[in-house]
């Protein structure tokens, strides 16, 4: 018998000092099997325990990381230092965001626990410890359950909607302080060659993307300029990608992020099976093509018909 998780450990993604909006619909997954719900933070643990316990945690730990960015900041010390909470609070379910940061993390968590781990998580039932994932470019959605004393699993950003759940949260610091000993060294960090006003692709409420009929690099800036307006993130078909109109970061698919925007705004973008594959999630499929059999319009929820080129500068001016 797989029994339920009693003890679940919430890894806390920050950013500029505040706990990421991303982070709350994990807490709402997390809080649906009537476990205790541990926020295990690295940074920002003294200011986050009210807005944490709206959602309904009711312990913040602070892993005890040291300030210096390069030793804070190892993902192999992170991994460690989650490990240690585990051990010292007797978890036995660990959630992470399977976004850029979750992605380095989770799985270095899961190693060091010897646990069974699944990503990229669309659903989580507590209960019975599965996890639900799409699978083969989203042909398939598998209900994976994991067995043995700890599971861990990676949700995808936005996937599933915060539900407010008051709480009484406590603040725990771990016993030993961090173990900072690690076979690997982060050698730099430099935050001021990351644009902070882009927003993350994976986390972004709203995406805009393109496609081939963006026609070359240049055009992408009227989808920045949309973006920026709504503040968005900018999405890319591969066929923009491997053109190098954007970079890879910003590609889409099945061979690229896979996303669950509340709204996806797909500008001259065809539909292609691998395209869908990262983003059928969306919650509204918005297509501007001037080809109405394109597949990206007839699975969209609403279309513009036209000229991409006449129609995205409108937007920008209404908004
Ligand atoms: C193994 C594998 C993995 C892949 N992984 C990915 C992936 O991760 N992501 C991905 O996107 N693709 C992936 N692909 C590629 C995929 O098969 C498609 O080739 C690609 O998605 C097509 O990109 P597109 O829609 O931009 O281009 P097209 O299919 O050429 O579509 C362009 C669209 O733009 C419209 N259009 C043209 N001009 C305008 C205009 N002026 N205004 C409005 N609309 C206009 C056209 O009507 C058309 O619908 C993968 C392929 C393989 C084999």
């Amino acid at each position: 018998m797989n029994q339920r998780m009693n003890k679940i450990g919430i890894i806390i993604e920050t950013e500029n000092g505040s706990v990421k909006e991303t982070n709350f619909g994990m807490i709402t997954l997390a809080n649906r099997g009537n476990a205790q719900l541990y926020a295990l933070m690295g940074e920002n643990a003294a200011s986050a325990g009210a807005s944490l316990a709206e959602y309904g945690i009711t312990t913040v730990v602070d892993l005890g990381l040291p300030e210096e960015a390069t030793v804070r900041l190892n993902p192999d010390v992170r991994a460690k230092a989650v490990v240690a909470a585990v051990n010292e609070l007797g978890l036995d379910g660990v959630f992470g965001l399977s976004s850029a940061e979750g992605k380095d993390l989770i799985p270095r968590v899961a190693a060091y626990l010897d646990a069974p781990l699944v990503m990229d998580c669309l659903d989580v039932d507590p209960e019975n410890k599965t996890g639900r994932t799409s699978q083969y470019s989203g042909k398939v959605v598998a209900d994976i359950q994991l067995t043995g004393d700890i599971a861990v699993f990676g949700i995808r950003p936005n996937a599933v909607k915060a539900e407010a759940a008051q709480a009484e949260a406590t603040m725990v610091s771990l016993a030993a302080g961090a173990d900072t000993s690690s076979a690997l060294s982060l050698v730099s960090w430099d935050e001021s060659s990351a644009d902070d006003s882009q927003v993350s692709l994976a986390e972004a409420d709203i995406i805009v993307a393109g496609g081939r009929g963006m026609k070359n690099g240049d055009n992408f800036s009227l989808l920045f300029d949309c973006a920026d307006k709504m503040k968005a993130a900018v999405g890319a078909s591969r066929v923009a990608v491997d053109e190098g109109w954007v970079p890879y970061a910003h590609q889409v698919g099945q061979t690229g992020e896979k996303v669950s925007p509340s709204v996806y705004i797909a500008c001259g973008i065809s539909g292609s099976i691998q395209h869908f594959a990262g983003m059928k999630t969306a919650k509204m499929i918005i297509a501007v093509n001037t080809d109405e059999n394109a597949a990206m319009v007839a699975n969209s929820d609403y279309y513009v018909l036209g000229d991409l080129f006449e129609i995205l500068p409108e937007i920008i001016k209404q908004i």
